[in-house]
């Protein structure tokens, strides 16, 4: 294959293997002969997108039938770009099969959801010690990690605020069966060392947690560097508006790749669906025993799930939550419904008026 002539911009000593490129990546390439290249989405600006390649970086468009499908490529997403130099420019033509991905808002029926970043193996819960602790929370947050394929992992970060921060684990790990939960402190660096496990070279991680919990301090530390300043350093245009777009892909000094997306951050309980189930299993498991199938463990009789909750063996603050989140996502998914409905009856509108302007054609 010949070497397509793409316009670089920024250098970097990475090869595409060192970005998570794997042998499925490879074969999904392989049907791709001629000037194309494969690359990483490190960032999606309005209507242009930074993709990583092999050793530097080439900003670049969508191609039409992309656009058409409405299949936007987000931060994470694995890329297949083709160069037009008669154009003078780099196209994504192609987005290759995600291995996990976050998405905005209940997916619609033409699976019209959002993506927000693809390819995540690893999701950092990030909690902090103080107000922010929360088991609710964070089993919201669980259900959305859950959902997205990620495998989670709970952050208690400011553990240095903390009297006991042992405890403050043991709280949170009683509302997260079977996840990692690990105390640290991004402002001094105590207890990063048990995130090590998590960060493995070309594997992808994300955070997501709410405002203030220390996640762009984490990144730092864990970077060694301030990635988040640095980039943050913004050139103005006349009007006032911020030019340039910061990048949210990084590879960390051991070879980990840290996706930092803001759309991310502050991911909603839309698209958790499949979360729930796994964020509570013991209460699926305890449904079984219920006489009712679709029993919604609200007072109806035999209920499995009340009764535990009387017996002791199951804390009433987790069977609000299950259903405060389950009652949340029914009403996410009736929204998108309303939606789609309404953007029905608007497709059926420009019909209905091209109809018309037809048929007022035909009349003359
Ligand atoms: P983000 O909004 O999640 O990105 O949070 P930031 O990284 O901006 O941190 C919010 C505030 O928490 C800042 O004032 C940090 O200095 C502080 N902070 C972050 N990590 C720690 C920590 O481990 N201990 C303490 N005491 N403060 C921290
Ligand atoms: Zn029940």
């Amino acid at each position: 294959m010949s070497q397509p002539s793409f316009r670089c911009g920024e250098e970097h000593p990475y090869t595409l293997n060192d970005l998570g490129w794997t042998e499925e990546h490879e074969r999904a390439f392989s049907k791709y002969t001629g000037p194309y290249l494969p690359g990483r989405v490190a960032c999606r600006q309005k209507t242009v997108w930074d993709v990583l390649i092999d050793g530097g970086s080439v900003t670049a468009g969508i191609s039409g039938a992309l656009r058409r499908l409405g299949r936007f490529p987000a931060v994470g997403d694995f890329v297949v770009l083709l160069d037009q130099p008669e154009a003078g420019t780099t196209v994504i033509v192609d987005i290759l099969p995600q291995k996990t991905r976050f998405a905005r808002g209940a997916p619609g029926r033409e699976g019209g959801d959002q993506v927000i970043a693809a390819n995540i193996d690893t999701v950092f819960i990030v909690t902090a010690a103080g107000h922010d602790l929360n088991a609710r929370r964070t089993e919201r947050y669980l259900a959305i990690a859950h959902a997205s394929g990620a495998s989670p992992v709970i952050v208690i970060n400011k553990s240095d605020l903390a009297d006991d921060p042992a405890a403050l684990a043991d709280e949170l790990a009683a509302a997260s069966p079977g996840i990692p939960v690990i105390p640290v402190s991004a402002a001094s660096g105590e207890g990063l060392d048990r995130l090590g496990p998590y960060l493995l070279p070309r594997r992808t991680i994300a955070l997501i947690g709410s405002s203030g919990v220390g996640k762009s301090t984490l990144i730092n530390r864990l970077m060694g560097r301030p990635v988040q300043e640095t980039s943050h350093t913004r050139d103005y245009d006349d009007r006032g508006r911020h030019t340039t777009t910061v990048r949210q892909l990084f590879v960390l000094e051991g070879g980990a790749l840290m996706i930092d997306n803001p759309g991310l951050r502050e991911v909603g309980i839309g698209t958790a669906s499949a979360g729930i189930a796994e964020t509570f299993p013991e209460i699926l498991e305890l449904a079984e025993g219920c006489r009712f199938s679709d029993c919604r463990h609200e007072g109806e009789p035999g209920c499995a799930v009340q009764a535990a909750v009387a017996a002791g063996a199951l804390p009433a603050a987790r069977l609000e939550s299950f259903q405060r989140l389950m009652r949340e996502l029914a009403f996410e998914e009736e929204k998108a419904e309303i939606g789609l409905v309404r953007l029905e009856k608007k497709r059926w509108k420009a019909i209905g008026k091209c109809a018309r302007d037809i048929g007022k054609m035909k009349g003359k």
